[in-house]
């Protein structure tokens, strides 16, 4: 039943001619097997559901070692109160996730407006800071935003519409990938997928290069730019230009969220795509024997099944592959997340008071600077308040304690985070084995979201099935699942 291409994209249109064949193909009971409930594996179990005929005996299952699915969407609960510990915010044209909210019937948090006080901290002082006034006037919020781009207009200047430019176009190269199934190829390899979108060049040099190019002022790059990295992916400007604009995308307007957490669409995902789910339960080794592969978890339990999905970051696991697999060496860059209630102390900032301390601290590339930024979260009473704070070393208790001047509680998460980005970037490849054993996330050293990982899972889901059944079952009939096509142009 399985065939391999060898083409490294495979066009769509000869494959789709093949979609009459899969009725007769499709007798036996196949199974795929997931490993991670992430926003990657629920999204190749959906998009398996949505594109495959009735007519395929598909059994999915999932493995998942901790007891929740979402893995890097995470809520954590401090003092009672839910708040998101890793991925945040979804982009106005993160198209999958607007789809999912959709057909999840999940609800939106509204896009956070840009009147929120913003301060750049060198250690000693603020060295540029917005105003920051919370009004119940959409009106009075609208003047203290159009003010906040005054004050960066006049410290950066016409260099700040290139930035937009740049982001812009990387943007609209990127939304290629929501173009219909009748024109988009179904890709091999990371590197096809990314040069088909144009964005290949953008992994090849670092942001500071790409931005240099684009004309930006040098005190803009050493300024915004990197605190926006900084706080995206914990990294300087010297990342790839690509993850790089896919950080600045993460700075503009219309960020949205889904109230009570991102990980539920995870969970509606896999919820509605008929999956056996298998939680607490960590697969230590997947063995390829003969046409089918067989997976070991630490439970002790073995599994067969026809094709394996690897959708999570092999970098840091110590899962055992026979025959071996080999995937370039990846750094994951470690981000720890530190949740505190109490209020920030402002002797620490320079300041007579709390209330100068704008709504999101962030810190320029300095080793001496022992944090990222400190955003409140919420603000409970004037003198209770929970912030996140990012940092690349553990928060020490001394330090907090500087820091903070009361604290009620504090929540810690050393996260993985996503690939430590280089230029040029090498790709791991989608097909581990040449046959049936795939790897969703080596879409991340081209950038890591939650969307990202979406789009590569609907790759990964085209492959499965282009591959394993010898044509494309991909139905063109949408309509029911919103997740492509027409239904993307859509604004929230
Ligand atoms: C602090 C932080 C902030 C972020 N902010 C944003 C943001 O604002 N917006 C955005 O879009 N993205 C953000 N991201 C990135 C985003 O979280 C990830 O790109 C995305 O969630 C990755 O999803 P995934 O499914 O590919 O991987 P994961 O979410 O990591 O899922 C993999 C799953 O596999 C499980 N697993 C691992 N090994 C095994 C095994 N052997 N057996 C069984 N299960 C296993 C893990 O437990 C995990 O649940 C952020 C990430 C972090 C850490």
């Amino acid at each position: 039943m399985s065939s391999s291409s060898s083409s490294s994209a495979i066009p769509a249109l000869t494959l789709i001619s093949l979609w009459l064949l899969l009725p007769a193909l499709s007798q036996a009971d196949d199974t795929v097997c997931i490993v991670g409930a992430g926003i990657g594996g629920a999204s190749v179990a959906h998009f398996l559901r949505e594109y495959s005929p009735s007519t395929l005996n598909l059994t999915i299952r999932m493995f998942e070692r901790n007891g929740v699915v979402g893995g890097r969407m995470a809520t954590v609960n401090v003092s009672g109160e839910f708040f998101e510990a890793g991925a945040s915010i979804l982009h106005p044209k993160n198209f999958h996730a607007v789809n999912y909210t959709r057909l999840l019937n999940l609800t939106v948090n509204s896009p956070s407006d840009d009147s929120e006080g913003f301060g750049i901290w060198d250690g000693e002082k603020f060295i540029f800071k917005t105003l920051s006034v919370k009004s119940k006037l959409p009106f009075v919020n609208r003047i203290v935003s159009l003010a906040n781009s005054l004050l960066l207009f006049v410290r950066y200047g016409y260099s700040l519409v290139r930035m937009d430019r740049f982001v812009e176009t990387t943007v609209n190269s990127f939304l290629k990938y929501y173009e219909s199934l009748k024109t988009r190829p179904v890709f091999e390899s990371v590197d096809e997928m990314l040069k088909w979108a144009g964005l290949h060049n953008l992994t090849a040099r670092t942001l500071a290069e790409e931005l240099a190019d684009s004309g930006l002022c040098p005190l803009l790059i050493q300024e915004l730019v990197t605190v926006i990295t900084r706080i995206n992916y914990g990294q300087n400007v010297s990342m790839s230009g690509l993850g790089g604009a896919v950080s600045l995308a993460g700075s503009g307007g219309g960020l949205w969220s889904i109230k009570g957490g991102n990980w539920q669409m995870a969970s509606g995902l896999i919820d509605r795509s008929d999956v056996a789910l298998h939680l607490h339960e960590e697969i230590e080794s997947i063995s390829s024997i003969g046409d089918y592969y067989e997976l070991n978890s630490t439970m002790g339990n073995s599994y067969t099944c026809d094709v394996a999905v690897v959708a999570t970051p092999l970098d840091e696991l110590n899962v055992e592959f026979t025959p071996s697999v080999s995937i370039p060496k990846r750094e994951l860059q470690h981000t720890h997340a530190t949740l505190v209630r109490g209020l920030l102390n402002p002797v620490y900032f320079g300041v007579n008071s709390v209330s100068e301390l704008p709504e999101l601290v962030a810190t320029l590339e300095d080793p001496d600077l022992p944090f990222t930024s400190i955003s409140v979260l919420k603000q409970h009473a004037g003198n209770d308040i929970t912030y996140k704070i990012f940092s690349r070393q553990p928060m020490a208790e001394a330090l907090l304690d500087s820091i903070f001047s009361a604290r009620t509680e504090t929540i810690r998460i050393n996260w993985a985070a996503y690939p430590h980005y280089t230029a040029p970037e090498v790709f791991a490849p989608f097909i581990l084995d040449g046959q049936h054993l795939y790897y969703v996330n080596a879409f991340e050293n081209a950038a890591s979201t939650m969307e990202t990982s979406a789009v590569a899972a609907e790759n990964v889901a085209r492959l499965i099935l282009s591959r394993y059944f010898s044509g494309v079952p991909v139905s063109l009939d949408l309509s029911s699942s919103g997740s492509s096509g027409g239904g993307v142009h859509v604004d929230l």
